[in-house]
């Protein structure tokens, strides 16, 4: 069956004109209008025929045609109810798609997929970008890779190296799950409507294990407070945090960390190391 591909202006004017589409700002709707940067995003997932693909976001399928056509298992979880019956005749004939209406904040992905290991490719809602990737890493979801279309911005800060004002507890926790990379640059002409802001797509390799041995739960109490405010040195940052002056001065020494070094310096293996003494004298 020949289709009309859903990338481009034309075809996207026509549909939103034929179902009376309202897009929604709130939602973060701005559609893909370009053929060839959704087949960059495909081939930065290395999509291939049988591929478990979750996609976020499907808005009228235009994405999500290029993943069917790659020959993925597609399953798209879309919010607006509106876009549900559209989807429906856009991706008519892919039987290699599944719609699910739904917050995909709030829908059990595990259920959802039932492949061993699946890749999640996205153009994201960027009022929720946050939020998602961080609840499909915390998760422990079976992911392979996140190939995600995101505000410039945020993809610069999710790969930025530590000393840079782009480096926070994003970077941090992107980085202990995932080794990101920017893929590609993504102009406001490339959507309808065109944002306000500036796209990238980002690609994170979800990594067999961290890169640092820890305990989560304080190596994220650690590194939150650094960036609590971002001025304040480790020392006053972590005093802040509820930890006795006297505890802190032991932790860094033991850490080999000095306190006057603010977050946006440290590496996380010093993180790592700060936690890790934490832990220790804890223990003690
Ligand atoms: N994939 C389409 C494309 O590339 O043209 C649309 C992308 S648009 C930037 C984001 C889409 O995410 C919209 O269709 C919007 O309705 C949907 N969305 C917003 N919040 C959502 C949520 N919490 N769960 C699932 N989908 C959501």
């Amino acid at each position: 069956m020949i289709r009309p591909v859903i990338a481009k202006r034309e075809t996207t004017l026509h549909i939103l004109k034929a179902f009376g589409i309202q897009m929604s700002k709130k939602l973060g709707q701005n559609f893909l209008i370009d053929e060839q940067v959704v087949a960059d995003i495909v081939r930065a997932a290395g999509v291939k025929p049988g591929d478990a693909v979750l996609e976020i976001g499907p808005g009228i399928g235009t994405l999500t045609q290029g993943l069917a056509e790659a020959g993925a298992h597609v399953v798209a979880v879309e919010l607006d109810r509106q876009l549900i019956g559209v989807l429906a005749k856009t991706l008519a004939g892919y039987e290699n798609v599944r719609v699910i209406h739904g917050d995909i904040l709030k829908v059990d992905i595990s259920r959802e997929i039932a492949a061993k290991s699946c890749k999640v490719v996205a153009n994201l809602p960027y009022y929720i970008t946050t939020p998602i990737i961080m609840k499909l890493l915390e998760d422990r979801l079976p992911i392979e890779v996140l190939v995600t279309m995101v505000q410039k911005e945020v993809a610069e800060r999710m790969a930025a190296a530590p000393g840079g004002k782009e480096y926070g507890a994003l970077s941090v926790a992107v980085q202990y799950y995932t080794e990101p990379q920017i893929v590609l640059n993504v102009p406001p002409a490339a959507f309808i409507p065109p944002p306000a802001v500036e796209s990238a797509v980002i690609r994170c390799v979800v990594r067999e294990k961290p890169p640092v041995a820890v305990n989560e739960k304080l190596f994220f109490r650690v590194v939150k407070a650094a960036f609590a405010q971002r001025r304040k040195t480790l020392n006053n940052a972590l005093k802040g945090a509820g930890i006795p002056t006297d505890i802190v001065a032991a932790i860094l020494n033991a850490a080999g960390i000095d306190g006057a070094r603010r977050g946006e310096t440290m590496t996380l293996d010093e993180f790592a190391a700060v936690a890790n003494a934490w832990e220790k004298l804890k223990a003690n």
